[in-house]
């Protein structure tokens, strides 16, 4: 029997999805970047002013990293092969991993191939059906998946509110068998900082596990780029701190870092882990360069803070919106989606790549503008970048 001639095309539901995208102002425009990562970038054949990429500390292209990688690449190749659990794991690992524990003072280090990756292996590796997940609203969407993928139940709490925290942990106790509170510890789209201290009293108090996803903050906050926990001085306080590579540290991966047992239980179960290629050789490598950057000298991690506070300050003056930030994550807030694309082409057509974001990345109403600081801007870099601003700010009624 032969099937029925299909009358309905299948998939005109996706061209009408991307079609109200258009129209909402919520389509993604995707540039092309054309040569390497620094203050300025070739993007669509323009040399722009980049104010994109979470290059914090300008590791992306530094030469000895890219030294590392080239040496990486002559002594292992180019691919990692097969799953470290079954064809073994590169010495490069290893050694990332040691280097990542001492910096950020715990036990142990566990990398993966991505931040994003790092938060799928350890949600579901930690709770599953019949526990539950305190979860702060705005997490970012690896949290938000990984929650998802454990099976456990998802109770989220008010933005960075440990009174609603508390409330919801009250409500449910006696209803789960383990229980994890997770947040963001620098948000990505807003800037502000999780209460880690007071978060940390409600962990202890009803014997809760916590994870920080540490991706904004390390390289950022702390002595020397060390992070949130080193930031509020609550060392052996976080059970699970998460990380990323592929931001301050300039390359691309992710990492936990903890008790050993946790790192130990991570390497068994942490499905990323077990079923997806590990990280390069030449990634490792760099990664590895990276940490040592970083342990001999604070001198970016201060140039990239000085460069927030001017850029900042003289955003606000001209009168612009930052939200809550109190990071180099600089929101420019604009609320409307097409406002916020327009914004953001206008800003391109002045030499400034700085990128609109809107629905889903963060509420509808809420678009902006994210400019990103990095120790790499020069002043005049971050002064081309404020008259820009103040041109097409002006020009389009944001401010006066
Ligand atoms: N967590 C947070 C808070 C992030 O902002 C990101 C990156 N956008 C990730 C995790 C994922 O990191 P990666 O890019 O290494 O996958």
């Amino acid at each position: 029997m032969s099937a029925p001639h299909a009358t309905v095309d299948k998939l005109a539901w996706i061209r009408e999805e991307l079609q109200a995208l258009q129209e909402q102002g919520l389509y993604i425009h995707i540039r092309t970047i054309q040569s390497a990562q620094g203050p300025w970038l070739i993007v669509d054949g323009r040399r722009v002013l980049n104010f994109c990429s979470n290059n914090y500390l300008g590791l992306a292209n530094h030469p000895r990293m890219r030294e590392a990688a080239r040496q990486a690449i002559e002594k292992y190749g180019v691919g990692p092969a097969a799953v470290r659990t079954i064809a073994g794991t590169l010495d490069l690992h290893l050694i990332l991993e040691e280097k990542l524990a001492r910096f950020k003072g715990v036990e142990a280090a566990i990398s993966f191939q991505s931040g994003f990756n790092a938060n799928l292996a350890t949600i579901p590796a930690l709770v599953g059906e019949g526990d539950a997940i305190f979860s702060d609203e705005l997490n970012h969407a690896s949290i938000i998946d990984g929650c998802r993928l454990s099976r456990a139940r998802i109770i989220r709490y008010a933005h960075n509110d440990p009174n609603d925290l508390e409330a919801k942990i009250q409500e449910n106790l006696g209803t789960f068998r383990r229980g994890l509170i997770v947040t963001d510890g620098v948000f990505s789209m807003d800037g502000d900082i999780a209460p880690l201290p007071e978060i940390v009293e409600i962990a202890e108090r009803y014997n809760l596990m916590l994870m920080v996803d540490d991706a904004h903050g390390e390289g950022v906050l702390g002595r020397g780029g060390r992070g949130i926990v080193d930031h509020f001085g609550l060392h052996g306080r976080v059970d699970i701190e998460v990380g990323t590579l592929s931001k301050a540290f300039g390359v691309v991966g992710g990492y936990v870092a903890g008790r050993r047992e946790i790192v130990e239980w991570l390497r068994q179960r942490g499905r990323p882990f077990l079923f997806s290629s590990a990280m390069t050789a030449a990634d490792t490598a760099a990664c590895i360069a990276a940490v040592e950057i970083l342990e001999e000298s604070t001198e970016l991690v201060d140039q990239l803070w000085e460069n927030t506070r001017y850029f900042k300050a003289e955003m606000r003056r001209l009168g612009f919106d930052l939200g809550q930030s109190v990071t180099p994550i600089t929101p420019v807030m604009l609320g409307d989606a097409h406002l916020a694309q327009t914004f953001s082409r206008r800003l391109f057509e002045e030499g400034v790549f700085a990128q609109a974001i809107g629905y889903p990345t963060v509420p509808r109403g809420k678009a902006r503008i994210r400019v990103m600081i990095s120790a790499a801007h020069r002043r005049e870099d971050l002064d081309r970048g404020l008259e820009a601003f103040a041109q097409v700010g002006r020009e389009l009624g944001v401010i006066h």
